[in-house]
Formats: C-alpha cells, sequence, structure tokens
C-alpha cells in the first residue's frame, strides 16, 4: 500500500510537471484549469498526509509559502560578468574588426532581445533545481531558491538528456501586464504604485515571503549555459538543447551571419520594441562560436564575445500646460506635469510626473515651457529638458504650493524625503478614503465587494468617514448610489458583517496605524492580546517585541492619544469586530512538547526552519534561538556546525535528526 502512494504521488508530480511546461514554457495547455487545480489538489492532499514523500520540487510548492529571513551569500562558481555597451553603428564595426583580427576567420553572431530584468544564475543537478543566486557583484549572489521555484516558467525538475550538473542564466522579469496588475492591487490597497517593471522585478525576488513572490506573476528567458564541459559546439545550438530540456528561451532570437544581418534585426526591434509585451532596453549580439568565445577571453568586466546594443530612449518636445498636485492616500504629494498630448513610444503622453520639488528647481520649469519628454523604463514618461530657446518672455517660474490642494492645511517637508506631505490624516479627504480602502482590503478585513469606488461615493454621500461607519450602514442606505444592485447592496452588507469574524491581528493591521504593516501587525498580536493591553503598553514594553523599534513605538502612542481614533475603536468593538485574541488563533495541535524548548541548526531537508518552528509551537513548545543550558533538543540537519559542538559540550542537550524530531510529535 505504502509503494502505491509513493507511486501515486510520483506520477502526478510528473504529470503536473508536464502540465506546467505546456501551458508557460510552450503556451499550449492540454488540459483546462479546473482539471489541473483539482490534480493539484489531490496531490496537495496525499502530500499532507505522507509528509515522509516530501520533494522540495514537487509542483505543489510553487505556491510558495516558505520565508526567508536573510538570504544567504553564495559565491558563483563562474563569475557572471557585464557587457560592454555600444550605442551605434560605428562602436559595432569596432568591435566586430577586434573579433576578426583576433580569431582570423568567419564569425556568425546570435544577436537576442536585451529583456531589462534581474538576472540570476540556476544550478541543475540530476535534472533538478538545486539552487538559484542573484547577480550580485558578480562574484557573489544572494541565494534565492524558494522564490525563484515559484516562477511558474522555470522548470523544477528537467526532461529528456540532460547534463547531470549544470547552470544556466536568465533573465527574470515582468509583463506590461503583469506589473499593470499589480499596481491595480497596490491602488486598490492604498499603497503607492511602483515606478517600472525592471525594479519591480528585482525587488520581487527578494521578498522574504515566496508566497508573496508567486503573486506577482514573474516570467523568465534563459540566456546562457554554463558547465564544467559543454555538450554543444555553438551557444546557438546550446539554446535550442536547453528548449528541449524545459527551459523557456526567447522567440525572438536571430543567427545572423555577418554583422549586416545584426544591424538588420538591431533596426527592426529599435522599431518594434513598443509592441512587445515586456521592456527591452537594448539588443545582445554573442559570437556564436564556443571555441572563438574561448579564444576571444575575457576583459576585467565583461566576456569580449559578447557586446550589449542600448536603444536610445524616445525623446519629443511638447508644451507644459499647467502643474496640478496630487494627494496620495498616505497623504505624499506628488506633482503632475499636464502636456499637450504628443505621441511618444506608442502611445499618447498627456502627463508627466515631477517627483517633487526639488526636480522642479533643478529643470528651472517656467510656465508654459517646452519640454523635451522621454520614456524610459517608466510607465509614466518624465521631463529631462527645456527648450529655452521657446521660452515665453517673462513667464515666471513654477512655484510649489504651500498647502493642500484637497484640504487647505499646511504641507510639511519630511526632511530627508524632499517630498511634501499633508498632516492633517484625520481629515483630508483622499487619506480618509486612503483609510478606509485600506480597512477593508484583502489582507486586512477582507470584505470582498467593498471596493474603492463604492468607498469613495458612501465618503462623498456623508455615509462614511472612518471604518467604524462601516458598521452602520444599510442597505437603503446604499441602494440610492449610482450603479448599486439590490444583490450587490446584498453583498456589501454581508461582507461587512462577516468581518466581525476576522482575527485580531489582521484588523491591528486594517485600523492603519503608521508604520504597523502586517508583520508588524502579527508580532503586536501575539505580544498583546487585546486593543487595550497594546494601548496600556510603555515604550519600554513595545520596543521589546522582535522588530519594534522606536520609530514605530512611536507611532503607536501617537495613534492611541488621539482621541478621534480611540473613538473608532470603541465603536468597532461595540459592533463586535474582534480587538482581542480570539480562543483559537493559535490552536494546539497537541501538548506533547509541552515545557520542551528547541532549535534547530544546519540544513534541514525534510522541512524547512520556519515549518519546524511552527511545527514546534503547533504542539505546545518553544523555540529558542541560542544554544544554552535551557535548551532541551537541538535537532541538526545536514552541515551542522559550531551549535551542534556547543550542544554537545554542555552535556545536558538531546541531539536528533529530523526524522526523530517528526517521531517525538508523532506520539
Ligand atoms: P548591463 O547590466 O548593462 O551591464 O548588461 C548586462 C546584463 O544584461 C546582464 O547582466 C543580463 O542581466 C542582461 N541581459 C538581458 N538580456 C540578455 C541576453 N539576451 N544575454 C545576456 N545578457 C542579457
Ligand atoms: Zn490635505
Amino acid at each position: 500500500m505504502p509503494e502505491n502512494i509513493q507511486k501515486k504521488i510520483e506520477d502526478l508530480r510528473t504529470e503536473l510537471h508536464q502540465h506546467n511546461y505546456n501551458y508557460y514554457t510552450l503556451d499550449e495547455p492540454s488540459i483546462s484549469d479546473f482539471e489541473f487545480d483539482a490534480l493539484l489538489k489531490e496531490l496537495q492532499e496525499l502530500e499532507e498526509q505522507h509528509p515522509e514523500y516530501h520533494d522540495a520540487n514537487s509542483p505543489t510548492l510553487r505556491v510558495g509559502g516558505e520565508v526567508t529571513k536573510n538570504f544567504p551569500t553564495v559565491r558563483h562558481r563562474f563569475r557572471m560578468y557585464s557587457l560592454d555597451n555600444s550605442y551605434d553603428f560605428n562602436d559595432l564595426e569596432d568591435w566586430e574588426k577586434r573579433i576578426q583580427k583576433a580569431v582570423n576567420e568567419p564569425v556568425e553572431f546570435v544577436a537576442e532581445l536585451k529583456y531589462d530584468g534581474a538576472s540570476i544564475s540556476i544550478l541543475y543537478e540530476n535534472g533538478l533545481l538545486k539552487e538559484a543566486v542573484t547577480r550580485g557583484d558578480g562574484f557573489q549572489g544572494d541565494e534565492i531558491t524558494p522564490n525563484v521555484r515559484t516562477i511558474s516558467d522555470i522548470p523544477l525538475q528537467l526532461k529528456g538528456d540532460y547534463p547531470q550538473r549544470f547552470f544556466i542564466r536568465g533573465e527574470i522579469y515582468l509583463t506590461r501586464k503583469n506589473f499593470e496588475k499589480i499596481n491595480k492591487r497596490r491602488e486598490e490597497e492604498g499603497f503607492d504604485p511602483f515606478m517600472n517593471p525592471r525594479n519591480t522585478a528585482s525587488g520581487s525576488l527578494k521578498i522574504q515571503d515566496s508566497a508573496e513572490v508567486r503573486k506577482r506573476g514573474l516570467s523568465s528567458v534563459l540566456y546562457q549555459f554554463i558547465s564544467e564541459e559543454n555538450p554543444a559546439k555553438t551557444h546557438w545550438e546550446l539554446l535550442q538543447r536547453t528548449r528541449s530540456w524545459g527551459f523557456r528561451i526567447s522567440e525572438q532570437m536571430k543567427l545572423c551571419r555577418n554583422l549586416d544581418e545584426v544591424k538588420e534585426f538591431i533596426t527592426f526591434w529599435d522599431g518594434e520594441r513598443h509592441q512587445l509585451g515586456f521592456d527591452i532596453d537594448g539588443i545582445v549580439v554573442k559570437v556564436n562560436s564556443l571555441a572563438q568565445q574561448r579564444n576571444l577571453g575575457y576583459t576585467a568586466k565583461s566576456p569580449r564575445w559578447a557586446m550589449a546594443h542600448k536603444f536610445k530612449a524616445e525623446k519629443v518636445e511638447t508644451e507644459l500646460q499647467k502643474v496640478t498636485y496630487q494627494v496620495g492616500r498616505t497623504g505624499a504629494i506628488t506633482p503632475v506635469a499636464n502636456l499637450k498630448p504628443v505621441l511618444l513610444a506608442g502611445t499618447v503622453v498627456k502627463r508627466a510626473s515631477l517627483h517633487n520639488e526639488e526636480i522642479i528647481k533643478k529643470l528651472d520649469l517656467h510656465e508654459h515651457d517646452c519640454v523635451f519628454v522621454e520614456k524610459g523604463g517608466e510607465i509614466i514618461p518624465k521631463i529631462v529638458g527645456i527648450n529655452l530657446e521657446k521660452r515665453k518672455p517673462g513667464s515666471s517660474e513654477i512655484e510649489y504650493i504651500k498647502n493642500c490642494p484637497e484640504c487647505g492645511t499646511e504641507l510639511l517637508k519630511i526632511e530627508d524625503q524632499a517630498i511634501h506631505f499633508c498632516p492633517n490624516d484625520l481629515h483630508c479627504p483622499p487619506q480618509v478614503v486612503g483609510r478606509m480602502i485600506h480597512y477593508v482590503s484583502r489582507k486586512a478585513l477582507n470584505i470582498e465587494n467593498l471596493g474603492a469606488e463604492t468607498i469613495e461615493q458612501l465618503y462623498r454621500a456623508k455615509l462614511v468617514e472612518n471604518p467604524a461607519d462601516f458598521y452602520a450602514l444599510t442597505r437603503a442606505q446604499l441602494l440610492p448610489l449610482e450603479r448599486m444592485a439590490d444583490r450587490s447592496a446584498q453583498n456589501i452588507i454581508e461582507g461587512i458583517e462577516k468581518s466581525k469574524e476576522i482575527p485580531f491581528e489582521k484588523v491591528l493591521y486594517g485600523i492603519g496605524i503608521k508604520h504597523v504593516g502586517e508583520t508588524v501587525a502579527k508580532k503586536l498580536a501575539k505580544n498583546f492580546s487585546s486593543i487595550d493591553d497594546l494601548k496600556n503598553a510603555t515604550a519600554e514594553e513595545l520596543v521589546q517585541v522582535e522588530d519594534i523599534g522606536g520609530k514605530i513605538a512611536e507611532s503607536i502612542a501617537a495613534f492611541f492619544s488621539n482621541q478621534e481614533n480611540l473613538l473608532v475603536i470603541e465603536r468597532l468593538k461595540s459592533y463586535g469586530v474582534q480587538l482581542e485574541k480570539g480562543e483559537n488563533t493559535d490552536e494546539l495541535l497537541s501538548n506533547v512538547l509541552k515545557g520542551r524548548t528547541f532549535l534547530f541548526t544546519g540544513k534541514l531537508s525534510l522541512f524547512t526552519r520556519d515549518e519546524a518552528e511552527e511545527m514546534v509551537e503547533k504542539h505546545g513548545g518553544k523555540n529558542i534561538s541560542a544554544v544554552s543550558k535551557n535548551l532541551n533538543y537541538l535537532v541538526v540537519g545536514e552541515k551542522a556546525g559550531s551549535k551542534l559542538k556547543k550542544a554537545q559540550d554542555i552535556g545536558t542537550i538531546e541531539v536528533l535528526d529530523e526524522q526523530q524530531f517528526l517521531d517525538l510529535i508523532k506520539k
């Protein structure tokens, strides 16, 4: 029987790997999403019942969930070089001449898109994804394997005739579509939008919670195979081989017999790049023959056999109509240049961000100036210069506003941030609305059907101005709102009612104390069992909680010293919102580890450290962070080091391997 189960699990994994490949890499799904989810669920259940068949590369683990505190630093076995840049065809021709001189035989090139993302190096062993490392400084980078595992088009398990051990490098990037999706969600949840897909992609790789990384919807493209020995003679052939093992390589690559064909490719994509669904910032040209590549070698910084051709950012001239100011949900002010509409990089541009007062001063922007607008990686174009010849005589400088355009309050400036903000957080309309939108957002009270637009309508109708007001809403009040159907009104009321079951930690996050994000809220809820406990906590008590510093303690104190906030809290309480820890928020599975302390060390293979620590807590035990006389059990994985030695020296500590730890719980 157990053998059957193991086989069933393995078959399901193989099948799901293949479907993933069909879907994400080939873009040719062979089953419906529904069927896929059903298979995945079946596997998930079997894996839960049989943790002994755990496999770090299981398709179920793509959903993420592993949390990494500090990414370990890893030295690159082969250095990750950067690329030399060329900006025009002359540079390229010079490069080709140098190559011809060195190799003295015909040279073929491969021309590829230069994806604008974050580069990555991934190690595969025996067909399994083993380790993924960022570029870092080229010599060493951060190991971010759990995050890379969540990227849908990166194979966890290879197919076909792959080499036993090799590195593959490529770029992790975000499509424009997914970038916009992320920003839409951020705005719904009251966060400022991200600036551009590239920074968002590289930032996403460093998120601690891999389940969050998964949600970002990153993509990969692989462009270099590296190992001790090469299974092919040319770069082109190598990439085709990697495709057959399951990797995604670029569809827009060209094998060029000479430099003219390379130039043709560059010219074509310079014009067409805006039609792609993702950003590129140029073309990379590589010598195709691996023997020639070896012959050419490297300079101190980059390979001599490759060259990046960078595209020039597109630039147009247009007239500034006026500068307006937006007030964000957090009170931050953003100046915006309203422009005479002009065509740029395939879209009509009407506005450009000016970021802050300093940028306006640096540009020396005057009213009705003719400005040069450029579109780089940013979605919102920026003003890069002024055509002074066209400046109208006597036109005055743009003067930054002193008062909030929404509520009239005098603006403040944060010293080291160059940004102005409106301090009237309790009554400035966009901030009031922003707080309510935050309150209903998914990670807070998760009130479905109550979107940003509805909240704005309710606010304008003077029906709500703080989260407590939601609970007094009636259907009759909702129905007269524009586009409000009977059914939706009912859903909203039900959603609000249901939010009374949301646990304390999420409510704590939802009420919007400055600097109290999701993680901080969780930690606070762990240490203070009710909102009143938190309110009465002294600064000393607060900073004793892990990760809570003086700044957070201060903003908590400020929040509770405000009468209006206290009133909202009292009202939320009276409506039955969870403002204290419920009975079963920390539900215990058993008490078998009661009174015993644990510490994990070395490389664990049956479970992650976080999972292990959670198991200890769920079974009534306690985790401690250092080896001391207070420690009862040290659980060791592979390559345990100084902690093990210290524990043996103390002598009273029981040393367990992972399986023995699991047995302990099973008892
Ligand atoms: P740079 O950062 O300007 O020195 O350019 C080098 C970077 O270009 C590499 O580190 C890669 O991350 C990136 N890149 C994007 N597409 C490619 C490609 N097709 N081949 C090689 N590198 C690429
Ligand atoms: Zn204001």
